[in-house]
């Protein structure tokens, strides 16, 4: 495959070899979940070929190429102006979804909350990214996310996430939510969708570091959960996840 020819993630593993282990992992958990949905998602990915790609969000071989040309083409926008751009990742508390709503997510419908923020804000600029989500130990509950690539607007950042922070959420995050908005520097824009694996959900949960201090922390969700996430992914479109707004008035 063309696009991953020379192409690194994270800790210098390929970005092809590790995709189509990542898929076969997901086969095997799917055939041995055994439901009628399960078994025809597996047969689905187990079908992809370089010349006939599944395109099937659940899909990571197909899910990373689709990052890779949408990255290409925002590279292609930006270019030269890059120092402009920060990284910037919004927890929706407020969209939460407990196991079952997660089964059938309406993720253009959330897709369209965003804009709406975007819109409400009067932002300027670009912003490019994905839509992402994770299971909440603390909570039981499935929060989504997007994280963007956005030009740089401070004031424009702060009422965004002034917003986003307004909106209520369930009792069972009072105690636990810190920010809603987290902003990085772009180190390596050629890897800035790919390099944490963004389509791979994960649980979220707390530990104590040595000093007894509470700390969170990422982890691989238990098979179930996983399943889960792949068939809400394999009854979607890949551009359903992306999200892109541009506005120059
Ligand atoms: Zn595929």
């Amino acid at each position: 495959m063309e696009y991953f020819t020379n192409y690194q993630l994270v800790n210098g593993v390929e970005a092809e070899a590790f995709c189509k282990s990542e898929s076969i992992k997901r086969q095997s958990l799917l055939r041995r979940d055994g439901g009628d949905m399960s078994l025809e998602l597996a047969d689905v990915l187990g079908m992809c070929t370089s010349i006939e790609p599944c395109n099937n969000p659940a899909c990571q071989v197909c899910n990373t190429r689709n990052r890779l040309e949408k990255n290409k083409e925002l590279l292609a926008r930006v270019y030269g102006d890059e120092n402009y751009y920060k990284l910037v990742t919004l927890y929706y508390y407020s969209e939460a979804m407990d196991d079952l709503d997660f089964s059938d997510w309406d993720v253009r419908d959330f897709k369209n909350r965003v804009y709406e923020n975007f819109e409400e804000i009067q932002f300027e600029g670009i912003a490019d990214g994905w839509i992402e989500y994770n299971f909440d130990q603390r909570s039981w509950m499935w929060v989504p996310s997007i994280k963007l690539v956005m030009t740089e607007d401070k004031a424009s950042l702060k009422i965004l996430n002034e917003r986003v922070k307004s909106e209520p959420v369930n009792r069972c995050f009072h105690s636990f939510i810190e920010s809603v908005m987290i902003v990085e520097e772009i180190n390596d824009f050629e890897k800035v969708f790919s390099n944490d694996h963004t389509s791979m959900a994960k649980m979220i949960d707390k530990y104590e570091d040595i000093s007894g201090k509470e700390k969170v922390d990422r982890y691989p969700l238990e098979p179930k959960r996983a399943v889960l996430s792949y068939l809400m992914q394999g009854q979607k479109e890949l551009s359903d996840f992306y999200f892109t707004y541009e506005n120059w008035s």
